[in-house]
């Protein structure tokens, strides 16, 4: 039983790692960003009002975040645990899966964080919009996503330090290695407690 959350700046990779990490640990990786993807594509109401937000780099309302994801932790395949990759990135996230979790008598066990340097980032999102065309992969809005993450998921990143269960990982590399340490450093974390 693993409750994880991975995070790290837009174009750390932490998609491709999520779902490596999760294998790993035989939880679903669970990506918000997807879950909206998906609404887009099947052009559902929750897509259309998402992708709004989306194009412009823009964080989609908690309400509308939160309430996805409590519907997708209510499915089987996350009663043994979880990979959350891309929540919570805002402050007052934190405290909605802390009470998400609360009435499931849960708690978070670690929260991996994926260090990479502003150039890299950059340069992996763009490579990312060529190769699978992601509507908000364009300059500009590249910019915004790192602003926010800055600006935001930062004081996230300290909050679950205070708490003691937040494990850095040098996220620059090959893709490989970097899995490899991530693995090592949650399961030395799940041993640790
Ligand atoms: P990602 O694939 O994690 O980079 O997410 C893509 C986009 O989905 C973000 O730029 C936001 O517009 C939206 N999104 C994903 N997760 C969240 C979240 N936890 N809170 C608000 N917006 C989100």
């Amino acid at each position: 039983m693993a409750r994880l959350i991975i995070m790290g700046p837009p174009g750390s990779g932490k998609g491709t790692q999520a779902e490596h990490i999760a294998r790993h640990f035989a939880v679903p990786a669970i990506s918000t960003g997807d879950l909206f993807r998906t609404h887009v594509r099947e052009g559902t109401d929750l897509g259309a009002e998402a992708g709004r937000y989306m194009d412009r780099g823009e964080f989609v309302p908690d309400h509308v975040t939160t309430a996805m994801l409590r519907e997708r932790l209510e499915k089987d395949d996350a009663g043994a645990g979880f990979l959350l990759d891309g929540y919570p990135r805002t402050v007052a996230q934190v405290g909605a899966l802390d009470d998400l979790l609360a009435v499931r008598k849960q708690s978070l066990e670690i929260v991996l964080a994926l260090a990479v340097s502003d150039d890299d980032l950059i340069g992996r999102m763009l490579q990312r919009a060529r190769e699978q065309g992601r509507s908000d992969d364009t300059e500009t809005v590249i910019q915004r996503r790192l602003e926010l993450y800055r600006e935001e998921t930062q004081a996230v990143i300290a909050a679950y330090s205070q708490r003691g269960i937040l494990i850095s990982v040098d996220g620059s590399g090959d893709r490989d290695s970097i899995t490899a340490n991530a693995i090592a450093a949650v399961e030395s974390g799940l041993a640790g407690q």
